[in-house]
């Protein structure tokens, strides 16, 4: 289950990569909002599969996958010209307030159960 990974770069540094990784292909012009978010699916399936069977996963392969799902997400906010990270702290803010710790700690239930 162990493998080793040895790389320290910034969220920046990560997502300038990513977008330059599709421009020296020139895969820019594949890569609709539409396709993108199709590509999240297909490639959140595949990080499924790892799991199909059992728990038993392969800790590689799964990291694999999501860093699939992750390298579409970046080149979609960046198609969508909004920062990954705003709209994660964005998205934390309005969770936080559909789940108060006071009601939802230790609860799996759904903010309109709480
Ligand atoms: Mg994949």
């Amino acid at each position: 289950m162990g493998f080793t990974l040895c790389y320290n770069n910034s969220m920046e540094e990560v997502k300038a990569a990513v977008v330059k990784f599709t421009k020296d292909r020139d895969w820019d012009q594949f890569h609709s909002p539409a396709n993108l978010a199709k590509s999240i699916a297909i490639e959140s399936g595949e990080l499924l599969e790892c799991f199909q069977w059992d728990d038993d996963f392969d800790k590689e392969r799964v990291c694999d996958e999501l860093a699939d799902v992750v390298n579409y997400a970046i080149l979609l906010a960046d198609k969508l010209d909004v920062s990954l990270e705003d709209i994660i702290m964005k998205k934390l803010e309005e969770n936080s307030r559909k789940y108060p710790v006071g009601k939802s700690k230790g609860n799996s239930k759904k903010y309109t159960e709480l």
